[in-house]
């Protein structure tokens, strides 16, 4: 096994086209998990700490350019804490301070779990992923990006070099039901964002289904029955069935971290909370 450590994405990307089974090496705080507990054994690994490019954080006129490497802990309440409430508690929900010091969003797009914490955020934002090869770039809407369980749209000489988000005038929140309150993976999880200028509510859900899910319908059904641009109290019958059509959405599993039953139940809690939330 060769460990490479370029010192620049020209440099990264010409080791990548050459050895595109090596394992791109970001924090590690997933791939290390798995070399140690056996579950995968690299051919070679493409280390990507040393590459400046993927650090890079830009203000555009519409949004943010997020570089792919720049660790958590400079969302939750670092120097890139403003660019998206829902960003900052979904960075702050994930294991412990190491793990966010080290870990990266383009790390959770990379593993591509369900329960990644970071995907309903990027979902509900309707971020662009930017992916980079020798051949040039390529932008990809988050929703074509994610497959399915630990799968995405990734080609093996890619690397994620950023992460794009629009700038958002309105509420942005996000939730998570674990089996404790720190270090803990998700049983469900929801995002909600309240783009004003738009009167749009968009909801996303985590840990419920083989890849993130978009409430389409529940979305739908809000923007016909609630005035969303106006701060008029939405009445209990359109915050519960709205909970109630998120959770229709939802297509979970029974697995070791919970039932289907209680998932679903959980998700409708955490929209309808999300949107109390977002009315206030
Ligand atoms: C104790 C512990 C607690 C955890 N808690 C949580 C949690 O609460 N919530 C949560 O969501 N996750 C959690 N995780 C999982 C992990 O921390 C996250 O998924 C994290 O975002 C991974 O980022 P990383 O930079 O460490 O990824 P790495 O381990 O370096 O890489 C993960 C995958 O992404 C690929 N990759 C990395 N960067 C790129 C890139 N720029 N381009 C293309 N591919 C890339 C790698 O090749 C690999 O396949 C936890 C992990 C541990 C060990």
């Amino acid at each position: 096994m060769t460990i490479f450590s370029p010192r620049s994405l020209t440099e990264a990307l010409q080791v990548l086209n050459e050895h595109p089974a090596a394992r791109l090496l970001a924090g590690g705080t997933d791939t290390m998990v798995e070399i140690n507990f056996r579950h995968f054994e690299p051919s070679d690994i493409i280390s990507l700490r040393h590459v400046q490019e993927l650090q890079v954080f830009e203000t555009l006129s519409t949004g943010y350019r997020l570089g792919a490497a720049i660790p958590y802990k400079q969302f939750e309440n670092g120097s890139f804490s403003h660019v998206s409430g829902a960003l900052s508690e979904a960075s702050r929900t994930v294991g412990s301070p190491q793990i966010r010091a080290t870990g990266t969003i383009g790390g959770n797009l990379g593993t591509c779990s369900p329960a990644g914490d970071t995907l309903p955020v990027l979902s509900a934002l309707d971020a662009q992923i930017e992916l980079s090869s020798i051949n040039g770039i390529r932008m990809l809407s988050i929703h074509d990006f994610m497959l399915g369980v630990k799968r995405n749209a990734r080609v093996s000489n890619e690397i994620i070099t950023a992460i794009h988000i629009p700038k958002i005038n309105g509420f942005q929140g996000y939730a998570k039901v674990g089996v404790r309150n720190a270090m803990v993976i998700s049983i469900a999880s929801a995002c909600l964002i309240h783009n004003m200028d738009k009167s749009h509510i968009a909801l996303a859900l985590g840990a419920v289904g083989p890849t993130i899910i978009r409430c389409r319908t529940a979305e739908k059904w809000l923007t016909q029955n609630a005035d969303l641009s106006t701060s008029t109290a939405l009445t209990t019958e359109v915050i519960e069935e709205f909970g109630r059509l998120a959770a229709s959405e939802a297509l979970p599993i029974t697995d070791h971290r919970s039932t289907a039953e209680y998932r679903k139940h959980a998700v409708g809690v955490l929209a309808q909370r999300l949107l109390k939330r977002a009315m206030k």
